[in-house]
């Protein structure tokens, strides 16, 4: 099969870590690619006006997936003083309601956790998106200079679609035993134990997945404590996000963690880190999470399609990056070594 892919190098490092990915996929042969670039970030707003052409937004529709990079610089602001943050802008208007972010693994050394060997952590965590906190992105209210106020959002067909993802995603992993953490904080706002209540409504659907729940507070100790217990973790938009870097960070960093972000008809695959203002143009930048991007990419359109050339095509660019990772000390100066990102996405092509 043919897939056409969008691409969104973005700002600061996306570039960067963009053409690496790009040559990985261009090296697997199969399945068949071709990638059509669209402008977005910043730079995209410092050229045009507008970070997010509406263009751009109807190429990402239109493709069978998006690849991003990286988007928003610090210096580029709106009037009001936030940052431009295009990518999340996409994931509302796409409605790519399903965060994925995998967290494995890929050596012993990258975690700063002791007696942990590659694979002993393996779980993912799964982001509402859409609604929770963001929800009030850009519609906060600011009184007089005394009191801002942004609102916890939180819909029933908005925790269904999500929490149905994970116990699918549970399903599909198939680990023994299958298990779905509903992360919250149901005992203090009506919001989570709303979000809780939804949950536990579709587990009874899957009566072969274990329940389980974790406050948002004590979810942060045990994840650094026992990280091998987990499988799927579902969570509110903020908690997600938050918890999505402390999970990086047990696994060697921003550098090696992947996103989608999935809708009912479109998703867009980037890696979990920023733009990195403060190693761009350095050839610093790892482009391990944006390769393992592209790998989750490919998984996705193997089960949408059902493409085994797609599906196969994952795991051997994960199986290239364990190869060239693998080892202690061999990586970007974020893992410990010394390579370039151009030298480190050519030790992954060369292993694949
Ligand atoms: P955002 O708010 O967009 O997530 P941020 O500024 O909070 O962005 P990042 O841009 O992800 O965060 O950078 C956080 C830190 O992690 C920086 O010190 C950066 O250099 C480092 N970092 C991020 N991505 C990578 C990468 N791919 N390789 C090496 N270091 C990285």
């Amino acid at each position: 099969m043919t897939y056409e892919i969008a691409v969104l190098k973005g700002d600061g490092i996306g570039p960067e870590v963009m053409a690496e990915a790009l040559k990985v996929l261009k090296a697997l042969g199969t399945p068949t690619l071709t990638f059509a670039e669209y402008p977005c970030g910043a730079g995209c707003y410092l050229d045009r006006g507008d970070p997010l052409p509406a263009a751009t937004v109807e190429g990402c529709r239109r493709a069978d997936a998006v690849l991003l990079g990286a988007m928003g610089l610090p210096h580029v602001r709106w009037p009001d003083g936030t940052e431009m943050r295009p990518q999340v802008d996409l994931r509302f208007q796409l409605d790519l309601y399903a965060g994925v972010r995998p967290i494995y693994l890929y050596a012993a050394a990258h975690t700063p956790l002791k007696g942990l060997a590659a694979g002993d952590i393996d779980f993912v965590i799964l982001r509402e998106n859409v609604e929770g906190l963001f929800a009030s992105m850009n519609g906060g209210i600011q009184l007089r200079g005394e009191v801002a106020v942004d609102s916890m959002v939180i819909t029933r067909s908005g925790t269904e679609r999500v929490v149905r993802y994970a116990f699918e995603l549970a399903r599909q992993r198939g680990r023994t035993p299958m298990k779905v953490t509903c992360v919250d904080k149901a005992n203090v706002f009506r919001s989570m134990a709303f979000f809780r209540r939804v949950y536990d409504e579709v587990a009874a659907d899957y009566p072969d997945v274990e329940r389980d729940y974790a406050y948002i507070d004590a979810l942060s100790m045990y994840l650094v404590q026992q990280p091998a217990g987990y499988d799927v973790l579902v969570a509110e938009n903020m908690y997600g996000d938050i918890i999505s870097d402390l999970a990086a960070g047990l696994v060697g960093g921003l550098g090696l963690a992947p996103s989608g972000d999935i809708g009912e008809d479109a998703a867009v695959f980037q890696p979990s880190h920023g733009t990195a203002p403060d190693i761009a143009g350095q050839g610093k930048a790892n482009p391990v999470a944006m390769i393992l991007s592209a790998a989750l990419m490919l998984r996705w359109l193997g089960q949408q399609h059902g493409d085994s050339a797609a599906t196969s095509g994952a795991e051997r660019i994960e199986e290239a990056v364990r190869t060239a990772i693998g080892a202690q000390g061999v990586g970007t100066p974020d893992l410990g070594g010394t390579l370039s990102c151009r030298a480190l996405g050519e030790r992954i092509v060369r292993a694949l």
